[in-house]
């Protein structure tokens, strides 16, 4: 049978027709979800129907479903977790990455999806200001970014300890060692328990949670001289913002032979904002960076980044040599940059976003998003009873009441009120409140809504 587009009609149509409705409200429709998962799930507990439903039925039976349970991630003042929203253009190419249903594993197998992620590849790197011969990575998020660079990491310095781990795996090869940072992110964990490294060690961190480069220097002499090192560097503390002292800690491992790695989910996008570059100031000489789109470039989730500065290192990790899988020279297959055959062309929808802000609108966005997060904070700090907690140098506000039994209450009142999400969290062993200004269309009104909304909150939880 030949395939036409009005097979599809009913369903695309449908579906067109709910987004849309969806991105109409989405700024305006109280931020939290009305139901939860269970609730959710109760309308959809039946067994699978014995008889099937028209496209356009499952879609709408779907938007049916879903609806309480969504949250306006969307929004203007959605500030949870770190979560951004999503550009136009890269929605629209993401709905075409779906519609054309290519495989991107393979360069010579999907070459249109394939060249347009190596662009967009090439675009990070200029825009992110990271060296140009390094291998990209398109990932699910930068837990998977970073499993991809630690990867390459392991390969590499026990390569340099004489010790093949791909041919011979972990087993009776030199202990590696991973210096961490005390406040960096728990995927950074997640990764090196993936790939069989245990638990790092911690290296102590100042009162805004950067890694002390001192307390670095120590980690790193304590050891056994010449022992296969990792050391995990961060850019964007998901609490304070605060970048690691790159300029000074990346030479003082490289010093030491070790491979170092940045956790930069977030805060990478920090170099392609003139004004927020410094806070970046020496991470392009590390070894490795993971980052995503899904969050500061505002792609629609899934969308990691993994860079890795010296191809044979990834290429060794991840690379196939099954005969059907034919090999190209050179620019490399997907599947030799990360850790998957077969996906989506996730990086599509990234090209999409990078050609429509340009390095201009690139610029406007993060530096809007860190100007946003002055505006908050300046805001809520006028308030009685209210404190900034952390300096605010990027994207993320944490904030106190008097004691943690009234930020929780505050909390609590910001859900109800339903005006913004906020998420609570500990931090230097206080409940906070913490703002993240990730998405591309928090503006001015909704900094000034967010504030009020703070006041309401606190003036309850008083
Ligand atoms: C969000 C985040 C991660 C994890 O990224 P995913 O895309 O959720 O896998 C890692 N590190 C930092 C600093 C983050 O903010």
């Amino acid at each position: 049978m030949t395939v036409r587009g009005k097979d599809f009609d009913g369903a695309l149509d449908r579906a067109a027709h709910h987004a849309r409705a969806w991105l109409d409200g989405v700024g305006e429709r109280s931020v939290p979800p009305r139901a939860d998962a269970d609730t959710v799930g109760r309308t959809l507990a039946g067994p699978l129907p014995e008889r099937g439903l028209a496209p356009d039925a499952v879609v709408d039976e779907l938007v049916d479903r879903v609806e309480p349970g969504l949250m306006a991630i969307g929004s203007g003042r959605f500030f949870g977790w770190v979560m951004g929203g999503t550009l136009p253009a890269a929605l629209g190419a993401d709905w075409l990455v779906s519609a054309w249903d290519q495989n991107a594993g393979m360069r010579f197998a999907t070459p249109g999806v394939v060249a347009v992620e190596e662009a967009a590849g090439r675009w990070v790197l200029d825009a992110l200001g990271l060296p140009s011969g390094s291998d990209v990575g398109f990932v699910t998020g930068a837990t998977t970014a970073s499993f991809t660079g630690l990867a390459a990491a392991r390969g590499a310095v026990l390569a340099r300890a004489g010790w093949d781990v791909h041919d011979r795996g972990l087993t009776g090869g030199p202990a590696v060692r991973v210096l961490v940072g005390a406040e960096r992110h728990d995927s950074v964990d997640l990764a090196l328990r993936y790939l069989g490294l245990g638990v790092p060690t911690v290296v102590p961190a100042d009162d805004q949670g950067r890694l002390r480069t001192d307390a670095l220097a120590a980690a790193l002499a304590d050891g056994p001289a010449g022992a296969p090192t990792i050391v995990v560097l961060q850019a964007g503390n998901v609490h304070s913002g605060s970048f690691d002292p790159f300029a000074e800690a990346v030479p003082l491992a490289h010093d030491h032979g070790a491979w170092v790695h940045v956790d930069g989910a977030f805060g990478l996008w920090a170099a392609a904002a003139p004004e927020l570059a410094p806070l970046v100031r020496g991470f392009e000489a590390a070894d490795s960076w993971a980052t995503d789109a899904h969050k500061t470039l505002n792609v629609p989730y899934d969308c990691g980044v993994a860079v890795v500065a010296d191809p044979a290192a990834v290429r060794a990790a991840f690379g196939v040599h099954t005969a059907y899988l034919v090999d190209a020279p050179g620019p490399g297959n997907p599947y030799d940059k990360a850790p998957e055959l077969s996906r989506r062309a996730r990086g599509v929808p990234t090209w999409a976003a990078l050609r429509s802000l340009g390095r201009e609108g690139l610029a406007a966005l993060v530096g809007g998003l860190a100007r946003r997060a002055r505006g908050i904070a300046e805001g809520v700090a006028g308030i009685d009873g209210v404190r900034v907690v952390n300096d605010v140098v990027y994207t993320q506000v944490c904030l106190a009441l008097a004691d943690d039994a009234r930020t929780r209450a505050a909390g609590e009142r910001l859900v109800a009120d339903g005006e913004t999400w906020i998420s609570g969290s500990r931090w230097q062993g206080r409940d906070i409140l913490r703002v993240s200004v990730s998405n591309w269309s928090t503006d001015e009104d909704d900094v000034a809504r967010t504030v009020e909304a703070v006041r309401r909150a606190a003036h309850d939880a008083a």
